[in-house]
């Protein structure tokens, strides 16, 4: 096996490009955060992590803040500034019908119309579309939006808890504890040969032909480079080498970050896949990737990755770097 030097993403995954001003000190003068809201725009987020777009969702569609409410609600969570504008989201229940054409590859996630025929779509859908401050701003969105939905009591003594710090903590109203937005980290690995294969798998409910590179959750007392070897021997049987970490990805469905590594394996190997969790796996030649990105993302016989994944910048960067 011939060592090929490691390779770099060739840009920022999707949804890891921002350039919204955070501005962690506003969230708790409510005094700055009453103006912010006064001239601020707002991304309303749907239950189903949709939000309105315009341009066939190349762009939000965010309201001015005045429209929604003279007065900042306790549940508007500032996302951040960008010029002179402040975006913030707020949970919303709006009545939508499906679209028959979702954008995003992975078919399984789309778009939505309201009776005024305002589209909405999700993050997976159209994360790669936006331009870096859309995206940025859409992720923590969807982001914060999921944590409320999911932490609305208190982990320490069970009371409800309340929203603070413009969203981005909640207090117990029993016991007083603060809690901040989790987030649980996920290894992601491009397995490659040291040559023109990659290591690819798909899992028995995704559709059919649909492959991707192996990932999986760290464990508790888990570096991430143990839990790269552990996933992928897990998953595949293979033993790993050359660890190298590559980049990393929020990807709030509902908690997640994706840090992405590539590794090496012999071919000669053979490839166990995990019962339930992986149905098939096998290698890949380059050429094969080659002719499926040339081709939206897909061949017949081979479905890549969404353009919004960061296995999508992963494969595409494998495929790109120079031999
Ligand atoms: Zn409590």
């Amino acid at each position: 096996m011939t060592a090929r030097a490691p390779f770099q993403l060739v840009a920022l995954p999707a949804l890891s490009r921002a350039t919204a001003a955070r501005d962690e000190t506003a969230r708790k003068d409510a005094d700055r955060l009453d103006q912010l809201w006064k001239s601020g725009q707002v991304l309303l987020v749907d239950r189903h992590g949709r939000t309105p777009v315009r341009d066939a969702g190349t762009a939000l569609a965010p309201r001015p803040a005045q429209e929604i409410a003279a007065d900042r609600p306790g549940a508007a969570m500032l996302l951040g500034e960008e010029g002179d504008t402040a975006y913030w989201a707020l949970s919303t229940v709006v009545d939508l019908r499906p679209t028959n054409a979702p954008p995003g590859a992975w078919g399984l996630w789309g778009g939505a119309v309201s009776d005024t025929g305002e589209e909405w779509h999700d993050l997976r859908g159209i994360g790669a579309l936006l331009d870096d401050t859309a995206a940025g701003l859409f992720t923590t969105a969807v982001g914060l939006v999921n944590w409320h939905a999911r932490a609305r009591f208190c982990a320490k003594c069970g009371s409800p808890v309340t929203a603070s710090a413009a969203g981005w903590s909640t207090t117990c109203t029993g016991c007083g504890r603060e809690e901040y937005p989790r987030t649980d980290p996920a290894v992601i690995c491009l397995v490659h040969d040291g040559a023109d294969q990659v290591l690819l798998a798909r899992q028995p409910i995704w559709p059919e032909h649909r492959y991707s590179i192996l990932a999986g959750f760290v464990e508790t007392g888990e570096s991430l480079e143990a839990c790269v070897a552990r996933e992928i021997a897990e998953e595949v049987g293979v033993e790993v080498a050359d660890i190298h970490y590559l980049g990393s990805q929020p990807w709030p469905f509902p908690r997640s970050i994706m840090i992405g590594f590539t590794a090496t394996a012999d071919p000669a190997a053979p490839l166990t896949p995990a019962d339930g969790e992986i149905e098939h796996a096998r290698w890949v030649p380059r050429a094969e990737i080659t002719q499926a990105l040339a081709n939206g993302g897909q061949t017949p016989t081979l479905i890549l990755p969404g353009e919004t994944s960061i296995a999508r910048q992963m494969i595409e960067s494998w495929v790109s770097a120079p031999a």
